[in-house]
């Protein structure tokens, strides 16, 4: 049994938590991560990145299908389970190690084990304990507890990301994104697929219209999507499970080889002993102040999946809460979190997206604004990659032309979403279109524009605004990047700029030089993703 003494104490390995370790490393601090997990947290190993290789093979199988016969002629391709599997493998497997190594160029210390509070900035760790000056909470988030009978024989998003086969007949408890993105991938796969909801509308997170529309998407790729849809519990039967459900009075039982645990996920605290801490706590995680600090023990502070902080649960808010942890803890805390313009995506074919406000909600903050919506399902941009059903809405401010919420469907769709976060998050900038009004030509990533309406003085080269017209620019053509467009941290973090990697577009190519890049080791590569906030 030893005891150890540190400047802070990180709880995780995730987003959250290396965006915090890193830094406070780098200026000097002694620094512990723990995890029970392989290192890398959920988004590395369990999450979006690992999801991300197989959406995209499943794209690809259904584009070469959705071709066939307009000048594809290969025999449809199909998708091999296994094979996907393996492949996927490829980009997890190594993860753990990298991050092992970073850790430890870093000079940061590491310890696998389940962590838990013993007092206001103490943990136990195994054997031993660690006293730290702070301690940061980055435990993320868990599988929600259902209550369910028959909960146990549920299959994890974890779970399902690694399976060796796909079953024939699956059932999905949820109608989330993870529920519609995997049966996407499954239906691809040759699985039949449901997709219980108990609410009457799935993905109530996104705009219902855009919705509805990928539902008929979803339902013509052969997957039953059934809404008011109660599981009320799982029962093994011989070698297949039965999912019992209800609607109102009326009881359906479906049979399934594999049902898949999609209905939320709830932060992972209850085994931390916040109380022996003093940290006070709610099932939305961690109560913090707007530094993301414990409102009930100052040397304590949380970030990410793990914390109640009104941010969606997202990757991108993980790192970015996890950068100002840091800098608060290394600077006094003068950094608060901006949710605004940060999207939000559903990985599906074509893939739907939000940023900004939901027409909804909008209306409930008494905001006038016009919107735009427009199903595009028989445009060129749409008929030319032979997608059954897109469309897109945007919420227009009257008299400013903020923008308040985009929201699409379509091709590319989560690349043109970050043209639009980056108008709501440089909120005196309005978006439009050449020769049109706002979306007329919403799918057409390489025309779009920004029009910055600034003051004549910030027209002024190398005025005030000199450095957001080069965001600007840059945002407004998605080749910028291959073009080699570097940006220095500093540009990134004053526009607060959200971009996605997805499609190749990754943040490497809108990093400063790597001669004077502090960031550019593996380790670096790792933080800098997360601190930049690239949503995806
Ligand atoms: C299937 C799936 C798909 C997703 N897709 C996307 C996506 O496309 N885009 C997106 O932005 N987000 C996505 N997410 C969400 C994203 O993964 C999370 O928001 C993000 O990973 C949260 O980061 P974090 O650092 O808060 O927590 P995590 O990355 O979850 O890290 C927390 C770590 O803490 C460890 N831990 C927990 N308790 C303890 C303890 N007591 N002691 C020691 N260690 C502990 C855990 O083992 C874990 O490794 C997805 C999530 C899932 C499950």
């Amino acid at each position: 049994m030893t005891t150890t003494t540190v400047d802070v104490i990180v709880l995780g390995t995730g987003s959250a938590a290396q965006s915090t370790a890193y830094p406070c490393r780098e200026a000097g601090w002694s620094v512990a991560v723990i995890d029970y997990h392989p290192f890398g947290g959920t988004c590395q190993l369990r999450g979006c990145d690992p999801k991300k290789v197989l959406v995209s093979v499943s794209d690809l199988v259904d584009w070469s299908h959705r071709m066939q016969g307009k000048g594809v002629s290969a025999p449809g391709l199909s998708l091999s389970w296994p094979d996907l599997i393996r492949f996927k493998r490829t980009f997890t497997d190594p993860v753990p190690e990298q991050n092992e190594q970073s850790f430890a160029q870093a000079g940061i210390s590491t310890r696998h084990e389940r962590a838990h509070f013993m007092g206001r900035t103490s943990v136990q760790v195994g054997e031993d304990t660690l006293v730290g000056r702070h301690v940061v909470i980055a435990t993320g988030a868990c599988h929600a507890d259902l209550g369910l009978p028959g909960e146990e024989l549920l299959t994890t998003s974890t779970q399902f990301l690694d399976l060796d086969a796909l079953p024939r007949r699956i059932v999905f408890v949820g109608g989330g994104y993870i529920a519609f993105e995997f049966a996407h991938i499954a239906a691809r796969a040759g699985a039949q697929v449901q997709v219980l909801h108990r609410g009457s509308r799935p993905l109530e997170k996104f705009d219902p219209d855009l919705v509805s529309l990928l539902v008929q998407a979803s339902r013509e790729l052969g997957i039953e999507v059934l809404v008011n849809r109660a599981v009320t519990a799982i029962e093994r039967q011989g070698d297949h499970l039965l999912v019992h459900a209800r609607t109102g009075a009326q009881e359906h039982t479906v049979e399934a080889d594999l049902v898949v645990h999609a209905a939320g996920r709830a932060p992972e605290i209850d085994k931390l002993d916040l109380e022996v801490a003093g940290v006070a706590y709610g099932k939305e995680g961690v109560y913090v102040n707007e530094y993301l600090q414990s409102v009930t023990n100052p040397a304590v502070y949380a970030a990410g999946d793990a914390v109640a902080s009104g941010g969606f649960p997202l990757t991108p808010v993980a790192g970015m809460q996890g950068d100002i942890v840091a800098r608060n803890l290394l600077e006094g805390n003068r950094h608060t979190p901006n949710y605004s313009g940060i999207p939000s995506v559903v990985f599906t074919t074509p893939p739907l997206v939000r940023v900004g406000l939901l027409e909804e909600a909008a209306r409930a903050q008494g905001l006038r604004f016009t919107t735009h919506h427009e199903d595009t399902s028989s445009w060129d941009s749409t008929l030319r990659v032979a997608l059954p059903h897109t469309g897109f809405k945007t919420l227009v401010e009257e008299g400013t032309d903020r923008i308040l919420g985009a929201h699409l469907l379509g091709p590319h769709a989560e690349e043109v979403i970050n043209l639009f976060a980056l108008a709501i998050r440089l909120s005196d900038i309005a978006i439009g279109m050449i020769g049109g009004y706002v979306g007329t030509k919403v799918m057409e990533p390489v025309s779009m524009k920004l029009y910055e309406l600034e003051p004549e003085a910030d027209r002024q080269p190398g005025g005030p605004g000199a450095e957001r017209r080069l965001l600007t620019r840059i945002a407004s053509r998605k080749t910028a990047a291959l073009l080699g467009l570097r940006l220095t941290d500093k540009q990134v973090e004053r526009a607060g700029l959200v971009f996605h990697y997805g499609l190749g577009m990754s943040g490497t190519r809108l990093s400063p030089p790597a001669s004077a890049d502090p960031t550019s080791s593996a380790c670096g590569r790792a933080r800098r993703r997360h601190r930049v906030s690239w949503a995806q």
